[in-house]
C-alpha cells in the first residue's frame, strides 16, 4: 500500500544537524519504506501530483510535527512494576537497588503468566510513548523472554531487540544459572528468536532479533563471557551489558578481573565491537573511551538512572566529538520514566551540570575546586551542552547507529523504514500556545514539555500501531 505525509517532519540527520522546521516536507511510503522524499517547492508539487494520481496525502495539521520513531538502546522489561521505587539505593549491596528491587521482581518472570501481562504492558506502554524500537533486557529465564519475543510480533512493534538475561555468579540462590545453562538457552532462544523473526516475513531490521546479553561483569564469570562471545560471533548478534556504570560496581570488578578496567574485559572477550551497546559508561578512564572507539562499541546513555546511581553525568558531546557512538535509553526502573521525551529533557539538564564546577561558588569546594576564568566557563558550556534538538539526535539517529542500523532507521531518508512519531502540541501540558511560535519553539516546547498525550500516532515498517483514543 501506498501512501504520503505532508507538513512538519524533522529529523536529525548528523549530530548537530536539524532538518525539516523551515519547509514542508513530503514523504512517500510504500510497503513499509520510505520510497521517496521531497522538500520545500518540490514536496508542494509532488503532493499534487500524488493526489491527481489518487494516491493518499494526509497534510499534518499546523499543531502536528512529525520525527522518526524513538530508539531506546537501554531498558529492563521485568522491572516495570517497581518503576518510582528503590532510586533512594545505592546500586550494589545488600541493601541495594539489584539486590532489593531488581533480583526478586525479576525473578517472578519465571511465573509465565506474570511475564507475559508485565511484557504487554510494557511494549503497550513503549508504543504509547512513541518508542519504535528498544534494546531489551528480559530476565534469566528462556521461556518468559520467548514469551516477549511473542508478544512484540503480536503487537507488530514495537521493534524488539531482546536479551535473555546471562548471570552466573553473585546473584541470589534462587535467580542464578551455571555456566552451562545460561550458554545452551542463550543459543536456544538465539535460534528461537531468529526462526520467529523469519517467519514473522519482515526484511531488515527484523522486528525482532536475539541480543546476547551479559548482565555486567560482576555476576559473569570468564568463562560465561568466553562462551557468549562465541555465540554472538557466530549468529551474528547485536551484544548489550552494562560497562562502568557506578564507583561501587568499578571497584568490584576490578577486584573479579585483576584489576581491568571494564572495557579492557569486554575487549579482551570480544564483546567489545559493533554492534555492541554499552549501558552508562559515566566512570570511563580514557583508556576505555579508546577501545570504545575503536572497536565501534556504542554506549546507551541513560541520564536519568545516573542521577541516581552513576554519581557523575556522561560527557556526551565531547564523546561524540572523539567519535564515540551515544543513543540514549530511559532504563527502566533505574529511571523512573518510560518515556524517551523524558530522558531527552534529563540528558539536557544532565549536560547543563558538566560545567557546574566552573561556577564561581565552586572555586576550593569539593567539586573540582578549579579557578578558572569566564573563558574557561563558556569553553566547557559549548564542549558539553546539549541541545534538545542534539537530544532528539540521541533518541533517533544515535540510536539507530549504535544499533548498526543507521542505513535503515533513525531518520527520514528514501530507502529506509518508515518508522515514526506524529507529535503534537494539543494536551493539557502544553495549554499556553502562543499563535505566533515558530515550528522550533513548538517542537522546544513538545520536547520539554511532552508526555504521552502529545503522541497522536505511530508507526512501525509502515503501518500505524497506535493512535491516540
Ligand atoms: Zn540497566
Amino acid at each position: 500500500m501506498v501512501f504520503a505525509i505532508f507538513g512538519t517532519c524533522v529529523d536529525t540527520p548528523e549530530f548537530g544537524e536539524v532538518r525539516g522546521l523551515h519547509e514542508p516536507t513530503l514523504v512517500v511510503v510504500s510497503s513499509g519504506c520510505i520510497q521517496s522524499l521531497y522538500r520545500g517547492r518540490a514536496a508542494e508539487e509532488s503532493r499534487k501530483t500524488l493526489e491527481n494520481q489518487g494516491v493518499s496525502v494526509r497534510v499534518l495539521h499546523a499543531s502536528e510535527i512529525l520525527v522518526p520513531g524513538f530508539i531506546d538502546t537501554h531498558i529492563h522489561f521485568p522491572q516495570f512494576p517497581f518503576t518510582g521505587a528503590g532510586i533512594d539505593k545505592p546500586l550494589m549491596g545488600d541493601d541495594g537497588f539489584l539486590v532489593k528491587y531488581a533480583f526478586p521482581t525479576e525473578e517472578s518472570m519465571s511465573d509465565l503468566a506474570i511475564a507475559r501481562s508485565v511484557y504487554n504492558a510494557g511494549l503497550e506502554t513503549l508504543l504509547r510513548h512513541g518508542t519504535t524500537s528498544a534494546l531489551i533486557f528480559a530476565s534469566i529465564h528462556c521461556q518468559a523472554s520467548k514469551e516477549l519475543v511473542d508478544a512484540a510480533i503480536r503487537n507488530r512493534g514495537p521493534r524488539a531487540f531482546v536479551g535473555k538475561v546471562c548471570v552466573d555468579r553473585h546473584c541470589p540462590d534462587s535467580y542464578i544459572e551455571t555456566t552451562e545453562t545460561s550458554i545452551n538457552e542463550t543459543e536456544d532462544f538465539i535460534n528461537y528468536t531468529q526462526a520467529r523473526a523469519a517467519e514473522a516475513g519482515h526484511s531488515p531490521p527484523y522486528l525482532v532479533q536475539p541480543v546476547v546479553t551479559p548482565r555486567f561483569l560482576p555476576t559473569c564469570t570468564a568463562e560465561l563471557l568466553a562462551g557468549l562471545s562465541q555465540l554472538a560471533e557466530r549468529y551474528k548478534c547485536i551484544i548489550q551489558s552494562h560497562m562502568s556504570e557506578s564507583i561501587d560496581e568499578v571497584e568490584f570488578s576490578s577486584a573479579l578481573f585483576e584489576g581491568k578496567t571494564d572495557a579492557e574485559v569486554f575487549s579482551d572477550f570480544g564483546l567489545l565491537r559493533a554492534p555492541s551497546v554499552m549501558a552508562h559508561c559515566v566512570q570511563m578512564k580514557c583508556t576505555e573511551e579508546d577501545l570504545l572507539r575503536d572497536s565501534g562499541a556504542a554506549i546507551a546513555h541513560c541520564p536519568l538512572s545516573n542521577f541516581f546511581f552513576a554519581s557523575g553525568a556522561l560527557p556526551v558531546k565531547q564523546l561524540i566529538s572523539r567519535g564515540i557512538k551515544v543513543g540514549l535509553g530511559t532504563d527502566v526502573a533505574g529511571g523512573y520514566s518510560p518515556s524517551m521525551l523524558s530522558s531527552m529533557r534529563a540528558a539536557v539538564l544532565a549536560s547543563k551540570t558538566l560545567h557546574f564546577q566552573y561556577l564561581p561558588g565552586a572555586v576550593q569546594s569539593s567539586v573540582g575546586g578549579l579557578s578558572v576564568g569566564a573563558k574557561e566557563k563558556e569553553s566547557s558550556k559549548e564542549q558539553d551542552d546539549l541541545s534538545h534538538f542534539d537530544a532528539l539526535y540521541l533518541a533517533t539517529m544515535g540510536g539507530a547507529a549504535s544499533l548498526g542500523l543507521q542505513d535503515l532507521l533513525g531518520s527520514f531518508e528514501e530507502g529506509k523504514r518508515f518508522d515514526a512519531v506524529l507529535l503534537t502540541q494539543v494536551s493539557t501540558a502544553l495549554s499556553f500556545v502562543c499563535r505566533h511560535d515558530s515550528r522550533e519553539d513548538l517542537l522546544q516546547k513538545i520536547l520539554t514539555l511532552g508526555d504521552d498525550r502529545n503522541v497522536k500516532e505511530v508507526f512501525v515498517d509502515g503501518q500505524s500501531v497506535y493512535s491516540q483514543p
